[in-house]
Formats: structure tokens, sequence, C-alpha cells
């Protein structure tokens, strides 16, 4: 792809000007110059690629020429005096938020850690943009894989279903969920994924007719209501079929794995009306139909859902909605971004909408287990978390404000009681220091070293108070 391209593809749904983007391309092609990718391709490749996942999603000017500086910071010598100055502040940003992500090692196997890690990307990323091109940066990695060692595949393509795909998910960019999950799985099980792959084409050929059948019925019928519409059959996740043979402990065979289209149309009155004419011409499944346009989803996802029976006796799920829902379904709050930034179309409803933290917490809260959702209940409000890392590269959370000492009480409370200082960021600090989300902290101990009485004033956290408290009290220094 060269830039002309890009900005061809850019300019199909903005008006905004390029020079910045431009001016990003030769940038960044002039800082990776001397870098190759496992691949043995130049390493602006890569750069573009990542511009150009942003483009498919219709971002701003400043995202997609974040995209292509994504690496610059880490990999080159261009520091970060020298970037601000050169793109701005908010550019700068962009390109730092991914950057820290990307200094993150996230290693453990552990659900409850990876729920911690998700937390933590989201809260520190500040800005939506910064995740969704970290998303475009992984997606183009993953894609290009099986350049790497057997190692690397399967840390990655851990660390992409574990951390990455949900993150996708949450933010309702399924298209990209989906990608991301299917590369994963091919790498994590090469084996059960060749042997569904094939079985799903297979499937996919001997019913292909049969939708296509139906398809065709089906718009001749829609044709007949002068409503403008069109019909789409609907992609598979290989990832989200093997899950379910999981779940139910059955094999590829029996998983009811339903056909199913979409009607897109042009407004909300005539996906009502398509679902008269579809109910009208098809027999509905009784208790199928389900309408996410009036109650939507949390993660703003809309359409009209129902099951008919098509004249060969074959349950067809159908799912009914706007240009505007189908985006949203498909590229999630990537979507509006951009109206966001006051293009034509934009939704007066949205800032209400896009209240990110807000519903990124609603998110989390939806989807974590009983005990996180406890936990995170318990200290009030989540975005007065922060998120620290222990040198093994664990993440814990405290309140904001929170110190050393506290930290050290909610590795052990023998490292609480014993510690005389510590380092975070790899420096010096003292016990009373603030933490700040992202710090990487070690504790260092002496052994016959004591809670002093004053360290009930420097903790922040109930559980490090409630240890000195206990220590103090039975050693006498403390009376009731
Ligand atoms: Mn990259």
């Amino acid at each position: 792809m060269e830039l002309d391209d890009l900005l061809k593809k850019f300019h199909e749904y903005s008006t905004q000007d390029t020079t910045v983007l431009e001016y990003a391309w030769n940038y960044s092609k002039e800082a990776h110059s001397d870098q190759k990718r496992a691949s043995g391709e130049i390493y602006f490749v890569h750069c573009v690629a990542v511009a150009d996942i942003l483009v498919d999603y219709k971002m701003d000017q400043e995202t997609i020429a974040a995209g292509l500086l994504h690496d610059v910071l880490e990999d080159t010598k261009i520091t970060h005096d020298t970037f601000r100055k050169e793109f701005g502040e908010e550019i700068y940003e962009l390109v730092a938020g991914v950057t820290k992500i990307e200094t993150l090692k996230f290693s453990s196997r552990d659900e409850a850690q990876a729920e911690n890690w998700r937390k933590m990307i989201l809260a520190t990323a500040k800005d939506i943009r910064v995740i969704v091109i970290k998303l475009a940066d992984r997606l183009h990695n993953m894609r290009t894989l099986k350049f790497l060692t057997r190692e690397k595949q399967l840390e990655i393509g851990h660390e992409t279903i574990s951390l990455y795909a949900p993150l996708a998910q949450r933010l309702g960019i399924f298209q990209l969920k989906s990608e991301l999950e299917d590369l994963s799985f091919k790498f994590l099980f090469p084996d059960e994924y060749q042997s569904l792959l094939a079985k799903v084409q297979l499937r996919y050929v001997m019913r292909e007719k049969l939708l296509e059948n139906f398809k065709t019925g089906l718009e001749k019928h829609l044709a007949g209501t002068q409503v403008p519409c069109r019909v789409l059959s609907r992609a598979k996740n290989l990832y989200s079929i093997y899950r379910k043979m999981l779940r139910q402990e059955k094999p590829f065979e029996e998983i009811q794995d339903a056909l199913g289209v979409r009607i897109i149309t042009d407004s909300v009155i005539n996906c009502y009306a398509l679902l008269g004419t579809v109910h009208s011409v098809f027999k509905p499944v009784a208790g199928s139909f389900t309408d996410y346009i009036a109650v939507p989803k949390m993660n703003l996802y809309q359409s009209l859902h129902t099951s008919v029976m098509a004249d060969s006796g074959e349950v067809i799920e159908i799912q009914i909605r706007t240009e505007d829902m189908h985006r949203t379904s498909e590229y999630g709050i990537a979507a509006h971004w951009r109206y966001k930034m006051g293009e034509k179309g934009a939704d007066k409803h949205l800032d209400e909408k896009l209240n990110w933290l807000r519903q990124w917490m609603e998110w989390l809260q939806d989807l974590s287990s009983p005990r996180e959702f406890i936990e995170s209940f318990k200290t009030d409000l989540e975005l007065d978390q922060i998120f620290i890392f222990t040198p093994k590269g664990d993440v814990k959370s405290l309140p904001v404000d929170a110190t050393p000492l506290d930290f050290a009480y909610t590795i052990h409370t023998d490292i609480g009681n014993s510690c005389i200082g510590a380092k975070v960021n790899n420096k010096m600090v003292r016990i009373d220091h603030a933490l700040k989300s992202g710090d990487m902290c070690e504790i260092i101990t002496r052994k016959n070293s004591a809670p002093k009485k004053d360290w009930l004033t420097t903790v922040k956290t109930a559980g490090a108070r409630s240890h000195i408290r206990k220590y103090l009290r039975e050693h006498g220094q403390l009376q009731d």
C-alpha cells in the first residue's frame, strides 16, 4: 500500500485535512528505515498495515497518524520530547499510551490476573483510541504470527485470547474480536483448528444451497415492500463454535449451528416494517423474538432478532438493523469515534452514550466473576483504583494515593511488617510515596524490622491498617 492508497481510502469517509497524516507516513518510514520484521519485510510495512486497519474502522486522522507512528517511541532512537515537538500533544499522547501498554509483560495464566490486566489497560489508556490502535497492532501481529518461533506463537496467542480479544469484545468491536480469537485458536490448538475448519467448510458447502434458496425467496418478498434494504449472510467464528463444543461437551456434529441472515435497512421504522413482512411470509419460531432496538445491549448493540421456519423446514435466524446499527455491531465504539470529533451526522446523545469510563466499568462488572464483582463493589468507585505491578508482573489493585506500605501488605503480612523501603520503577522511594497506576513496585524488607506507630497514618487501606494495629497490640505498643 502506498500513501496515495491510504489517503484515497481515508477520503471515502472523511473530509479532514491530511497534512499531518502525510508527514507521519514519511516520518515513520524514515525512523524505522534500518529495521526489519521477522518475515524479512521492512519494518514500515507493519506500521502501514496498522494504519490500514484503522482506516477500515474509519478512525480520524490523528489516530491513523498515531498508528503509523505507534512503534517509534518504543523501537527507534526518537525521544519523547522530539516526538511531542514534531506531532503535538494529541498524537504524542496516543503513541505514548500505546507504548505504555507495549511495555507490559503479561505472563500469568490465572483468569483473575487477566481480569486485572484488562481493567488496568482500560484504566491507564485514558483515551479509547489508544486501545483501538493497540488492537489494530495486535491484529496485524497475529496475522503475521507464522514467522515467529513456536514458543513466541504460544506466548502471543495466549496473551491475545486472554487479554485482547476480550477487550475488543467489551468495546463491541466484534469483527476484530472474532479475527483475534480465530487466529489465536489456530496457533494455540493447530490440530483442533484444522479439523474444525474442515468440518465447518464441509457443512457450509452442504447448507449453502439451502441458505441461498432462502435468501433468494426472502429478497423477492422484501423487494415487493419497496423498502430499501440488503440481505447479508453471516460470517463464521470458528473459536466460538469450538467453545460451544467444549461447553456442551458435544462433538461438532451435534452442535446446533443455526443458519442466519441479516437484513440491513435505512431507518428504525423500516426495521419494524420489514419484521412484519418477514413474519407474514415465514412462520416465526415461538419465543424467538427479541427487540434490542427498543432495549439496546449494554455495549450499544441494537437489532431485531427473530427465528423463522424456512420452506425446507430449517430454522433460520434473522437479524434486522439499520446501517448505523450494523456499523456499531461490527466496529463497536470505534464506529462512533469520528462522530464524536464533530463530523456530520453527529448523534446528539452520543456524548452521553460515550461516557467511556463509566460504561467500561459497567461492562467490566457485567462480565466479572462474582468474586471480582464483590471486590470491586467494596472499593466504592472503580475509578478510584490504581493498578500496581509486582516485579514478577502480577497486578494488584489499590485505592488512589496508596503507598508502597499498602502494596507490601497486599503481598503478605510479613512483607508489610518487615518493610523498610521500596523501589518504584527501579528508583528508591519513601514508604509514604504516592503510587500511580502502572508503577512497578518492589518492596525492600529487613529481618527483625517491625511496624512503627506512625505507619497507621501512612497507609491508605483498611487492610494494612488492621495488620499494623494487630502487630502493635500484640507487642504492647498499642492499647485498645
Ligand atoms: Mn507494533
